[in-house]
């Protein structure tokens, strides 16, 4: 079966890695992935939170999912990448605190604890006196904090470095280039790239037509700009973009471990050093650019946080493009085309279930 994967992000090369691993497909797999290399492209800019319980502010099945995927994700990345994985993608089960600068806040944050705690999840909420022996680099203006010790994290960038090595030491094919169009037909489905497209020379875009059994759509933010049809019916995509801008900035010391988050500001210090910190939620369409007001902002509410990394230098900041959706669509669009788009906050946790779901579809076809 010859399928063609449109996104090579997160969530197009793990639904690559779960098909080259399901039973009944992958003896007769041709897998061809296609990236546009978006300078937006989410994956690659996220922060790496497997934050189920973060990102869970009230009761639904919704926390359910996400809470699966992170429990998942340990076992997902040895399958992968083997034993040495988890150091290689930096990953660490290290927490999240979320600290409370009102009275108000810590209610809420109170409230948050109850109802994960009866849910059966570890969540605790921690005075100022314990928090300062949790972490101790803290600033003591925090009224207390939501504790949620198993959230865990991982450098993104890593991630999805070794998922592509891995893939094509299997034999998956990567083809850079954009897709425009995917005409789905009885016989065969029709994916129409672009070719010799050249900014520089104002060189318009030709294209070329490549042939598969099966595609899937997984290309993120972008969806609503592919052209999608199953004979003369137009099949509508849209996940809107919803940029995040973040910044790193450069320190070797080790100033604290889980994830630290005030406001919706949140940071996260990496194993060889490196705070990251983010991120902006803006409507600005497909502008993936960064802005100074927006590393400003991050900045004030870092250092206000954690006081003696005032001055470290920025050494990076980007910014990348989350595919919104009320929730993530993974599902068969047409019999021969499968989407999987709008994963939003959630894409890289959710990333290990949605390529379980994705491949459980296309071997019952
Ligand atoms: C600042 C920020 C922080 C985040 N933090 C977290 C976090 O802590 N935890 C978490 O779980 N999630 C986080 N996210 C969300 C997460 O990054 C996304 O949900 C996830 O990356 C979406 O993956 P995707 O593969 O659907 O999309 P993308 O990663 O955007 O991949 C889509 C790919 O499709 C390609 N493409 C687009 N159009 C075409 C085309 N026509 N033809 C070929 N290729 C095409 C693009 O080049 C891109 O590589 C964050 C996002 C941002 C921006």
């Amino acid at each position: 079966m010859r399928v063609a994967i449109i996104g090579g992000g997160i969530i197009g090369l793990g639904i690559a890695d779960a098909l080259l691993r399901e039973t009944r497909v992958r003896d007769s797999l041709e897998l061809t992935i296609f990236d546009a290399h978006e300078p937006g492209g989410a994956s690659a800019k996220a922060a790496g939170i497997l934050g189920a319980q973060f990102e869970s502010h009230e009761s639904s099945p919704f926390v359910t999912d996400l809470v699966e995927a992170r429990a998942s994700f340990e076992r997902w990345l040895v399958d992968f990448g083997g034993p040495s994985a988890l150091e290689r993608v930096d990953y660490r089960k290290a927490g999240v605190l979320r600290l409370a600068t009102s009275a108000r806040r810590a209610e809420e944050l109170r409230a948050i604890v109850e109802w994960q705690s009866a849910s059966g999840l570890r969540a605790a909420y921690v005075s100022p006196w314990e928090l300062e022996k949790i972490e101790p680099a803290l600033a003591s203006f925090a009224h207390g904090a939501a504790h949620f010790p198993d959230d865990a994290q991982v450098e993104p960038r890593l991630l999805l470095a070794l998922l592509e090595t891995s893939l094509r030491e299997r034999g998956a094919m990567f083809v850079d280039s954009r897709v425009l169009a995917v005409e789905s037909a009885p016989s065969a489905a029709t994916i129409r790239v672009e070719v010799g497209a050249s900014p520089r020379e104002s060189r318009p875009a030709e294209s070329a037509t490549h042939s598969a059994d099966f595609v899937v759509v997984a290309n993120g933010a972008w969806a609503s700009r592919l052209t999608l049809t199953a004979g003369k019916t137009a099949l509508p995509l849209d996940a809107p973009p919803v940029r995040g801008q973040m910044i790193r900035l450069a320190t070797a010391r080790r100033h604290f471990g889980p994830v630290i988050e005030v406001d919706g500001t949140y940071a996260l210090q990496r194993a060889q050093g490196p705070i990251d910190v983010g991120a902006t939620v803006e409507n600005v369409g497909f502008d993936a650019g960064t802005t100074a007001d927006a590393a400003a902002a991050l900045l004030r509410t870092v250092t206000r946080m954690i006081p003696e990394i005032d001055g470290a230098p920025i050494a990076e900041q980007w910014a990348g493009l989350r595919p919104l959706a009320p929730s993530p669509r993974v599902e068969l669009v047409d019999s021969r085309v499968l989407v999987a788009v709008g994963h939003y906050r959630n894409g890289i946790l959710l990333a290990p279930t949605t390529a379980r779901k994705a491949a459980a579809i296309v071997a019952r076809l």
